[in-house]
Protein backbone atom coordinates (compact mmCIF):
# COMPACT_ATOMS: atom_id res chain seq x y z
CA UNK A 1 0.00 0.00 0.00
CA UNK A 2 1.83 3.10 -1.00
CA UNK A 3 2.04 5.92 0.97
CA UNK A 4 0.05 9.08 0.57
CA UNK A 5 2.39 11.66 2.43
CA UNK A 6 3.11 13.77 -0.60
CA UNK A 7 -0.76 14.83 -0.79
CA UNK A 8 -1.50 18.04 1.41
CA UNK A 9 -3.91 17.13 3.91
CA UNK A 10 -6.86 19.80 3.53
CA UNK A 11 -7.02 22.99 5.25
CA UNK A 12 -10.00 25.24 6.47
CA UNK A 13 -9.47 27.43 3.00
CA UNK A 14 -9.83 24.01 0.50
CA UNK A 15 -12.49 24.96 -2.16
CA UNK A 16 -14.46 21.83 -1.60
CA UNK A 17 -15.06 21.61 -5.15
CA UNK A 18 -11.01 20.58 -4.66
CA UNK A 19 -12.17 17.38 -2.47
CA UNK A 20 -13.08 15.04 -4.38
CA UNK A 21 -13.41 11.63 -2.88
CA UNK A 22 -13.21 13.09 0.26
CA UNK A 23 -16.47 12.40 2.92
CA UNK A 24 -16.97 14.49 5.54
CA UNK A 25 -17.84 12.06 8.64
CA UNK A 26 -20.14 14.16 11.46
CA UNK A 27 -20.95 13.06 15.05
CA UNK A 28 -23.80 15.65 16.62
CA UNK A 29 -22.99 16.63 20.11
CA UNK A 30 -26.67 16.64 21.03
CA UNK A 31 -28.06 13.10 19.67
CA UNK A 32 -25.02 11.46 18.76
CA UNK A 33 -26.42 10.62 15.18
CA UNK A 34 -23.71 9.98 13.26
CA UNK A 35 -23.85 11.05 9.70
CA UNK A 36 -21.68 11.22 6.21
CA UNK A 37 -21.54 13.90 3.77
CA UNK A 38 -19.69 13.20 0.05
CA UNK A 39 -18.11 16.06 -0.51
CA UNK A 40 -18.62 15.86 -4.46
CA UNK A 41 -22.08 16.58 -3.10
CA UNK A 42 -21.74 19.22 -1.01
CA UNK A 43 -20.12 20.87 -3.83
CA UNK A 44 -23.07 20.13 -6.15
CA UNK A 45 -25.34 21.54 -3.73
CA UNK A 46 -23.48 24.51 -2.39
CA UNK A 47 -20.63 25.63 -5.54
CA UNK A 48 -17.49 24.68 -5.50
CA UNK A 49 -15.82 27.29 -4.54
CA UNK A 50 -17.34 27.25 -1.11
CA UNK A 51 -14.30 26.77 1.75
CA UNK A 52 -14.56 23.69 4.03
CA UNK A 53 -14.84 26.20 6.86
CA UNK A 54 -17.82 27.94 5.55
CA UNK A 55 -19.81 24.49 4.85
CA UNK A 56 -18.54 23.31 8.19
CA UNK A 57 -20.10 26.41 9.87
CA UNK A 58 -23.26 25.70 8.75
CA UNK A 59 -23.39 22.56 9.76
CA UNK A 60 -26.24 21.45 11.69
CA UNK A 61 -27.70 17.66 12.99
CA UNK A 62 -30.20 16.74 10.75
CA UNK A 63 -31.86 14.58 13.01
CA UNK A 64 -35.62 14.26 14.17
CA UNK A 65 -35.53 15.51 18.18
CA UNK A 66 -38.97 15.00 19.91
CA UNK A 67 -41.22 17.23 17.31
CA UNK A 68 -38.89 18.82 15.62
CA UNK A 69 -35.30 18.83 14.61
CA UNK A 70 -32.26 18.72 16.71
CA UNK A 71 -30.37 21.10 14.91
CA UNK A 72 -27.36 20.46 17.01
CA UNK A 73 -23.47 21.46 16.35
CA UNK A 74 -21.10 18.51 15.22
CA UNK A 75 -19.10 17.41 18.47
CA UNK A 76 -16.57 15.27 16.62
CA UNK A 77 -15.73 16.00 12.14
CA UNK A 78 -13.93 13.27 10.19
CA UNK A 79 -12.47 14.09 6.96
CA UNK A 80 -12.23 10.40 5.26
CA UNK A 81 -10.99 10.15 1.56
CA UNK A 82 -12.11 6.97 -0.17
CA UNK A 83 -11.15 5.25 -3.05
CA UNK A 84 -13.71 3.28 -5.08
CA UNK A 85 -13.23 0.33 -6.38
CA UNK A 86 -16.50 -1.29 -8.48
CA UNK A 87 -19.18 -1.40 -5.19
CA UNK A 88 -16.22 -1.78 -2.77
CA UNK A 89 -14.92 1.43 -0.81
CA UNK A 90 -11.17 1.27 1.16
CA UNK A 91 -10.33 4.00 3.25
CA UNK A 92 -6.90 6.18 2.08
CA UNK A 93 -6.70 8.73 4.73
CA UNK A 94 -8.50 9.93 8.00
CA UNK A 95 -8.36 13.80 8.87
CA UNK A 96 -10.07 14.85 12.28
CA UNK A 97 -10.83 18.07 11.69
CA UNK A 98 -13.56 19.22 14.93
CA UNK A 99 -12.97 17.73 18.30
CA UNK A 100 -14.06 18.71 21.54
CA UNK A 101 -10.44 18.47 22.88
CA UNK A 102 -8.93 20.25 19.81
CA UNK A 103 -11.58 22.77 18.48
CA UNK A 104 -11.67 24.53 14.91
CA UNK A 105 -9.70 26.32 13.04
CA UNK A 106 -6.27 24.90 14.95
CA UNK A 107 -4.66 22.52 12.28
CA UNK A 108 -5.87 19.26 12.01
CA UNK A 109 -3.68 17.49 14.98
CA UNK A 110 -4.69 14.00 14.04
CA UNK A 111 -3.41 12.61 11.03
CA UNK A 112 -3.11 9.21 9.45
CA UNK A 113 -2.46 7.43 6.27
CA UNK A 114 -3.60 4.02 4.83
ZN1 LIG B 1 -28.44 15.79 16.59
Amino acid sequence: MPELSFNADPVPATPIGDMKGWRLHIQCERCRRHSVLPLDYMAKQHGTRVRLIDLMLRLRCDGFRGAGKCRGRPRLVTLVKVAIYGKSARKLRQVTVVDTSNPWPRPPLASRSW
